[in-house]
C-alpha cells in the first residue's frame, strides 16, 4: 500500500510512542504487553480520531467546505476532536449528539461536554438513542446549505473508507518500530465501536502482508454484527486502497462479554482495568472504551488465550476526557 498518494492535513507527523507495560504484565503473568500511545496524539485532548481527521479534514478543505457535521454520543471524544480540528481550520463545526442512555445528556456536564463549549461549536442538537444518524447529520447539513454555508459531514466515528485509512497507517507504522524494537506481536488488542480503527488495522496490517490477530473488543454491539461491520469497512478500506478481496470474514475477530448492560454503562471489569492500569504503569484509561478494551485484555490472559511468551500490543485509542465524569466509579465512597 502507498499512502502518500492520499492528502492529508499533517496533523500525524510522528510515530506515537509503543511503550513496553513491563508492571502490569508481572500483574497478569501472561504475555509481554505493550501499548501503543494513540492517546497521546495530537489534537484537542488526544486519541485515536486524530488519526482519521487527517485525512478527512483535508478533503472537507479539498471540497471547499467552510463547516463539518459530525455525530457522536453526548461525551463523544470523536466530536471533541473534530470541534478541534475544525477550529484549527477556521471552520464552523455542528454537532448532533445521541442520547444513547435515558437522560445521560446532561448540558453543564464536565469531560467531552465541556470541551465542545470552550472548542468553540456553533450549535449541539441532541436526539433520543436509536435515531438514524446519517438521516440527522443530513439534516443539520441541509440547515447550513439553505443558510449558504458549504458543509462536509463526517459520519460518527470517523469511520468511513477514507477515514479508516488512518488506522491503516496506524498498522504500517506498529510494524517498522516492532520491526526496530526486534518485537514479534502475536495480536493486537483494540476497543471496537464505529469499528474504522479495527477496520483500518486490518486492512493495513493485510496490505503489509503481516496477519496479525486483531482482537477487537466490542463496546456496543453484539460479536456478530460488530464483526459484520468491521468486514465491511475493512474491505472497502482495501478496495480505496487499490486492493481488492483482501479481507478474510474468517480473520475477523470481536469479544462481545465486555459491553456490560451497555454502551458507557460501568462494569466491574473497566473500573478494575483503568484502576490497575494507572496503579501499575501510571497511564490512564477511559471508561467507556479502553478501560472495557484493557478488561477484555486481562480477561484473554487469565483464560489463557494471550500465553506467556507472546507479544501483545494494547493499542490505547485514548478517551481521558471522559473520565472526569466518572469519578464516582473511582473516588472512595464517603
Ligand atoms: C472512538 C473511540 C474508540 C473506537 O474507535 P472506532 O474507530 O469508533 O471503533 C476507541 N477509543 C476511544 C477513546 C474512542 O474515542
Amino acid at each position: 500500500m502507498n499512502l502518500t498518494v492520499f492528502p492529508r492535513r499533517g496533523y500525524v507527523q510522528a510515530p506515537t510512542p509503543l511503550e513496553p507495560a513491563p508492571k502490569l504484565t508481572e500483574l497478569l503473568g501472561g504475555p509481554n504487553i505493550y501499548l501503543k500511545r494513540d492517546d497521546l496524539l495530537p489534537g484537542a485532548g488526544g486519541g485515536n480520531k486524530t488519526r482519521k481527521l487527517d485525512f478527512l479534514m483535508a478533503e472537507a478543505l479539498d471540497r471547499k467546505a467552510d463547516s463539518v457535521v459530525t455525530c457522536g454520543a453526548v461525551q463523544s471524544n470523536h466530536c471533541r476532536l473534530t470541534a478541534g480540528a475544525a477550529a484549527r481550520e477556521g471552520m464552523e463545526c455542528l454537532l448532533v449528539l445521541e442520547e444513547r442512555v435515558p437522560g445521560s445528556y446532561k448540558p453543564q456536564a464536565s469531560g467531552n461536554n465541556l470541551l465542545f463549549h470552550l472548542l468553540g461549536v456553533s450549535s449541539k442538537r441532541v436526539v433520543p438513542g436509536g435515531s438514524d444518524m446519517d438521516v440527522e447529520t443530513a439534516k443539520s447539513a441541509d440547515f447550513l446549505r439553505a443558510a449558504g454555508k458549504k458543509p462536509y459531514v463526517i459520519p460518527g466515528g470517523g469511520s468511513n473508507p477514507l477515514g479508516a485509512l488512518g488506522y491503516a497507517a496506524c498498522a504500517e507504522e506498529l510494524l517498522q518500530q516492532c520491526f526496530f524494537l526486534g518485537l514479534r506481536p502475536d495480536a493486537v488488542v483494540v476497543a471496537s465501536g464505529s469499528a474504522g480503527t479495527h477496520a483500518g488495522l486490518l486492512a493495513g496490517f493485510a496490505a503489509c502482508n503481516a496477519r496479525i490477530a486483531v482482537h477487537g473488543i466490542s463496546v456496543n454491539r453484539r460479536r456478530a454484527a460488530q464483526e459484520d461491520k468491521v468486514y465491511s469497512l475493512a474491505g472497502k478500506t482495501a478496495e480505496l486502497m487499490g486492493l481488492h478481496n483482501l479481507i478474510v470474514r474468517s480473520e475477523v475477530i470481536v469479544h462481545d462479554d465486555y459491553v456490560g448492560p451497555g454502551y458507557s454503562l460501568p462494569t466491574a471489569g473497566m473500573r478494575e482495568a483503568v484502576t490497575l492500569t494507572a496503579r501499575t504503569e501510571g497511564v490512564l484509561l477511559d471508561p467507556v472504551y479502553t478501560g472495557k478494551a484493557m478488561a477484555g485484555l486481562i480477561d484473554l490472559v487469565r483464560k489463557g488465550v494471550f500465553r506467556k511468551g507472546q507479544d501483545v500490543v494494547f493499542l490505547h485509542t485514548g478517551g481521558g476526557p471522559a473520565l472526569y465524569v466518572y469519578a464516582d466509579e473511582f473516588l472512595p465512597v464517603r
